[in-house]
């Protein structure tokens, strides 16, 4: 059960001395605060820490604040052979990218493998397993670990804990009572939580107001899709993204599931020239981890996404068939 899968990974992090942590690729605020939290308390105590991702190469501009301490590494640093190896916010091996390989190499060489997580479909793919499906967002799967390990909650750990659940609650929509009070506790802690909001989702290059007439400009609604719920779907190009951030383009869906006639909505982000990565968004009715999973990805039940290769037209056809089976 989960206090004893806990209590086994705070037992794994009590006495190492060398930790690589690892977010998932196109790391979100969740997969990032979750992995600088952690990685700063152990830190704090002397452990060697590294932390990284498989892709991309740059560090979301938006989140390098948060690593006080200079702990991320470019993915090509990270040793062949970690011996304690952590992955947050990674709900598969396949979500670690590039350097979903170190599991294997460190299972294989005797080292432990703790994930951190949240999402239901995860497999348990460690040696130790923290996934609750119930947390809002890893981040708190992160702070219970810290609170077994006895750390105290410092302004800079805070922060990236609060990063997470403002990201994964949509700034505390989809929080509950005891996350509101966590939130409380963070923001006692030295948390300003305006400024760590703002730039993680208010703000934005001017350059994004016209991406966005264009994109919205096409988007369409389709009212049969999904048994007659409807589908309001959007492509956003890489020409369409040209001088932006990821950020900018990650946004979008916002935006988009706002269609009141929709409750399903997509968003195709071309990566590659017929490459897409795409994000499902629902209302209530739909699950989209599902139809994400049908298609090759997963996520949770209103917010997933996969990967997908292809012209647009077939990536959304491809979805309009998933949603007529889910
Ligand atoms: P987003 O649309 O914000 O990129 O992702 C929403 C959620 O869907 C994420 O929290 C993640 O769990 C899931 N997700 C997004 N893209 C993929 C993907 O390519 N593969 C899988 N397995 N999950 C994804
Ligand atoms: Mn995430
Ligand atoms: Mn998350």
């Amino acid at each position: 059960d989960l206090t004893a899968e806990l209590a086994a990974a705070a037992a794994v992090l009590a006495t190492a001395t060398d930790v690589t942590l690892l977010a998932h690729v196109n790391p979100d605020a969740d997969a990032l605060g979750s992995a600088l939290a952690l990685g700063l308390a152990l830190h704090r105590r002397g452990v060697v820490v590294r932390v990284s991702f498989g892709a991309p190469a740059e560090v979301p501009e938006t989140l390098r604040g948060l690593d006080v301490a200079g702990l991320l590494v470019p993915a090509g640093e990270v040793p062949a052979v970690p011996s304690v190896l952590v992955a947050l916010d990674a709900g598969s091996v396949g979500r670690l990218g590039a350097l979903g390989d170190r599991v294997a190499s460190t299972i294989e060489a005797g080292g432990q493998v703790v994930v951190l997580d949240h999402h239901v479909s995860n497999p348990g793919f460690g040696t130790v397993n923290v996934v609750d499906d119930r947390a809002e967002a890893t981040a708190l799967v992160v702070l219970r670990l810290l609170d077994v390990l006895g750390v105290e909650i410092d302004e800079p750990i805070a922060r990236c804990v609060y990063a997470g659940l403002v990201t994964d609650t949509r700034s505390f929509r989809h929080a509950g009572s005891d996350t509101h009070r966590v939130a409380a506790r963070l923001i006692d802690a030295g948390v300003d939580a305006e400024a760590v909001a703002r730039p993680l989702m208010d703000s934005h290059p001017f350059g994004y107001l016209n991406m966005l007439a264009s994109v919205l400009g096409r988007a369409v609604l389709d009212r049969e899709a999904a048994n007659g719920l409807g589908l309001v779907h959007a492509v956003v190009t890489l020409e369409d993204a040209k001088g932006l951030r990821p950020e900018e383009v990650e946004s979008v869906v916002d935006l988009i599931r706002t269609a009141q006639e929709a409750e399903v909505a997509a968003v195709l982000k071309e990566l590659r020239p017929s490459t897409w990565s795409v994000s499902l968004r629902s209302v209530s009715a739909v699950d989209v981890r599902e139809v994400a999973q049908l298609l090759g990805g997963g996520g949770h039940r209103r917010a997933a996404g996969f990967t997908a290769k292809g012209p647009a037209e077939q990536v959304l056809a491809s979805i309009v068939e998933a949603l007529g089976r889910s």
